[in-house]
């Protein structure tokens, strides 16, 4: 019996290691409510994912959550279907209408040709996602955010450590939110900042993350609470050490991936964009049953019966979710429809050995004709 191989796995920094960063926790019994190692954590991440303004929070929803509500946001919101539960779900939760724009048949992003057309006088914000940390068509998203004064939060959970053009992928939009749970690229166990430009936003977020409370009398918001712990940030730390090599280990690996599965007629990878500093984070397939003879979900089948779990990233469409069954409307967007139903990530994590890899491809490449 081979072992069983999962889509990801998450990264763990040598034990000794974290044992040393969190043992001056003992000392100060000071285990949350941002202290020490949040105060490094939040630096050592200005620095990194090169912005000027960020926050830490519990997680990446939160994140998203109440940048939508520190936004002070009404109305409807624009946003692609093609993402994981929670962009959808933070809009909701925050009392906004989702409208879905389909995405590019290539990137897998929002399609911002087909932006302006699902404007209305409702409108308030655009919350695109750089899926698979593949970069959003940010400038054309910024002219026609720019254009009708909408802001634009960027879902920039898949996108730790992504440069465009040199500038890391948070500095774009007027927020942009990183998830670190535990299956991420970069992982504080569970954990999230968000990057911005506009000093009192962050005042608003700040407000909401502690409750609004901002002096041992003074509670000036209806906050919740989405503080980052000590332990979160501890572990954070250490792992910055490490992503450096981590993302040049994913690299080889989607580089071996690449190797065996490009140049394949019904098969299509991941694009790798020009001027765009990619973290490797997933390695998503496509497969058209009609030119390569095989189905997604026939590949599936084929590799969990070899104890190789991939994920259906992102199937089904948000859009499409039994808990917004009528209110939305799937046939809408009939791109992200067509990618949710061939698409398959296919395992990609540093400690992957690379005959495996070749193992994966093999299995794939027998099914196919
Ligand atoms: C993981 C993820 C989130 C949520 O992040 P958590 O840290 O798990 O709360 C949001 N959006 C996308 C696209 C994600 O993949």
């Amino acid at each position: 019996m081979t072992e069983e191989i999962w889509v990801t796995r998450s990264a763990m920094p040598p034990m000794q290691e974290y044992i040393d960063e969190i043992s001056a926790l003992w000392d100060s019994r000071i285990l949350t409510n941002m202290g020490v190692k949040h105060e490094q954590l939040r630096r050592a991440l200005r620095g990194y994912l090169g912005v000027d303004r960020i926050d830490l929070l519990t997680n990446g929803h939160m994140a998203l959550e109440l940048s939508l509500q520190a936004m002070q946001l009404r109305g409807e919101v624009i946003t692609t279907p093609f993402t994981f539960a929670s962009t959808t779900h933070a809009i909701v939760r925050s009392g906004l209408t989702p409208v879905f724009c389909d995405i590019d048949a290539q990137t897998y992003t929002m399609d911002a040709t087909r932006l302006e057309a699902l404007i209305t006088e409702r409108t308030s914000a655009i919350v695109p996602v750089h899926v698979y940390g593949t970069v959003c068509d940010v400038g054309q998203i910024e002219r026609i955010a720019r254009a009708h004064r909408l802001k634009v939060i960027y879902d920039a959970a898949h996108a730790f450590g992504v440069t465009y053009r040199g500038a890391g992928v948070g500095s774009f939009g007027d927020a942009a939110c990183f998830s670190f749970h535990a299956t991420k690229v970069f992982h504080t166990i569970e954990g999230g900042a968000v990057c911005f430009r506009e000093p009192a936003f962050g005042e608003r977020l700040y407000q909401l993350k502690n409750f609004g409370i901002m002096g041992p009398e003074r509670v000036e918001a209806v906050g919740a609470n989405a503080k980052m712990n000590e332990f979160c940030a501890a572990m954070g730390l250490c792992n910055l050490r490490h992503i450096d090599e981590q993302i040049a280990r994913r690299k080889q690996i989607d580089a071996r991936y690449r190797r065996w599965l490009s140049g394949i007629p019904g098969v299509a990878l991941r694009v790798l964009q020009p001027d765009v500093q990619s973290n490797y984070a997933y390695f998503p397939v496509r497969f058209d049953k009609a030119v390569c003879g095989c189905s997604r979900d026939e590949i599936d089948e084929a590799l969990r019966r070899e104890n190789i779990f991939p994920r259906k990233y992102f199937y089904p469409l948000t859009s499409a979710f039994s808990c917004y069954r009528g209110a939305c409307d799937a046939d809408k967007t009939p791109v992200a429809q067509m990618v949710s139903e061939q698409i398959l990530a296919l395992p990609l994590y540093p400690e992957l050995p690379l005959d495996e890899v070749d193992r994966i491809c093999r299995i794939v490449l027998r099914r196919l004709r």
